[in-house]
């Protein structure tokens, strides 16, 4: 839907202005459509701290600049009914400066725009896929961080239907992507409890990031509306599975061909495939810190069964942090498995096609591809570890000056600013007492 008449014609009272702030949660205003002229023409201002908060509402920089304005540009070819609440249309927004009205250095779906650009530059567009897993918890006094997994069932693992969702909450989850646009393909519980996941279709990066990103509000909202909590979080329960942020790609020529795909070659792939998979590897450790972008996104990378610990690939091998899809022609893709679900949807794209982007400006060699569980195998032919911790990816990101510069220096460095104050207040945590203190050594000692 992309003008105004349509949407009024479609019963649209509020137009909802969303965008993504850096940790990809959904910032916005509610505008009356029949006032929203101005908003449409010259973009909706709001305070650039908003780009600068952490996940508990610290605001982290900005006051240097006496917290400027930022204008939220609507992209109304984006707008679409919200199916929770069929008089709001959802518009997402490019963020710009005031007052050059410039393309703002902290947008992320801007900094995926950049990427893309350079891509048709070279006659490329990429194409992904965003495949989220995520739990839903139910609130539990009595729980660590007072929530569990909702309805624990043994056995219920990769099954559909009432036993994997006997509420039906997931099943109206994704009724409501559909009739939202967001093109969903399947869903199924996954293998944690109360671990779900479900497909978006593939489609050109921006437009199947902005779906990505809208699914992952929606699925949120939805759970709180039942008083549930939906986290994409990398692991929100010890001795369960983690949750990955699997994120497919390719690339296509002007002529909508797959470029990936080489049925001459020995293992199906051309040049410039090998070339994106040997600059995800050259990034690897700097990606985890767009990727794995939290305190918790290290114990899925040190626990989680199915989560990679090398920067390495293989054919059809999910044990490899890039797996290269057993399909060809123009389903062939490679898909990045190193993410989780905190990661914000416009930077996971845009780092991984950026990762891809100087293997091929750079016609960089891949690696010899992982064969089969490579864990029981020699250590050198495992690939570089990735990082353990935050604080280790953090400052892989910042070394990474040309990562740095394809995803863009200053998204990064606010990026940074905020993670380490996060890193920060959660170290100040490690030197309070814990049970586990009192449990060893009161009564013992
Ligand atoms: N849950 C796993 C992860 O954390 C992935 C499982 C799968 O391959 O679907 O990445
Ligand atoms: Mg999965």
């Amino acid at each position: 839907m992309a003008t105004v008449e349509e949407l009024e014609a479609a019963g649209v009272r509020i137009l909802r202005l969303v965008y993504a702030d850096l940790h990809g949660k959904q910032r916005g205003k509610d505008v009356l459509l029949e006032r929203a002229g101005h908003a449409i023409a010259h973009g909706k201002p709001f305070v650039e701290a908003v780009m600068t908060i952490d996940n508990s509402h610290n605001i982290v920089s900005g006051e240097a600049e006496g917290f400027r304005d930022l204008l939220a540009m609507p992209d109304l070819k984006t707008a679409r009914i919200n199916p929770l609440d069929p008089e709001v249309a959802m518009v997402l927004c490019d963020l710009a400066s005031v007052p050059s009205h410039r393309p703002s250095g902290l947008d992320s779906r801007g900094a995926l725009k950049r990427i893309c650009a350079r891509y048709a530059k070279l006659g490329f567009t990429p194409v992904v896929a965003h495949e989220l897993e995520f739990y839903l918890l139910e609130r539990d006094a009595q729980a660590m961080g007072g929530l569990r997994p909702l309805a624990m069932r043994d056995s219920s693992v990769y099954t559909v239907g009432p036993l994997a969702d006997p509420t039906g909450i997931v099943r109206a989850m994704f009724d409501a992507c559909d009739a939202f646009q967001l093109e969903p393909i399947s869903m199924a519980q996954e293998y944690g409890h109360s671990q779900y996941e479900i497909n978006l279709t593939h489609g050109e990066a921006i437009e199947a990031t902005d779906r990505a990103f809208l699914f992952k509000a929606l699925v949120k909202q939805m759970a709180d509306m039942d008083g549930l909590v939906a986290t994409f979080m990398g692991m929100p329960a010890d001795d369960d599975e983690s949750s990955g942020y699997h994120l497919h790609a390719s690339l296509l020529d002007k002529a909508g061909k797959n470029v990936f795909d080489a049925p001459r070659a020995q293992d199906g792939l051309s040049a410039i495939a090998h070339h994106f998979i040997a600059g995800v590897m050259e990034h690897a450790p700097a990606m985890a810190g767009l990727l794995n972008p939290t305190i918790n996104s290290y114990k899925r990378i040190i626990n989680g069964g199915l989560s990679p610990k090398f920067a390495n690939w293989g054919h059809d091998n999910r044990m490899a942090m890039l797996r290269i899809c057993e399909e060809r022609g123009p389903a062939a893709r490679a898909e990045v498995r190193s993410g989780d679900g905190a990661a914000n949807p416009y930077l996971i794209a845009a780092t991984i096609l950026a990762a891809g982007l100087d293997g091929i400006e750079r016609k960089l060699k891949s690696p010899k591809p992982v064969v089969g569980n490579f864990y029981a195998g020699p250590a050198a032919a495992m690939g570089a570890q990735l990082p353990t911790s935050l604080g280790a990816a953090l400052d892989a990101l910042e070394a990474d000056t040309r990562l740095v510069k394809l995803v863009g220096p200053a998204l990064i460095e606010t990026f940074l600013s905020i993670k380490r104050y996060e890193l920060g207040r959660w170290e100040a945590q490690q030197n309070r007492l814990t049970a586990w203190e009192l449990e060893e050594y009161a009564e013992a000692l």
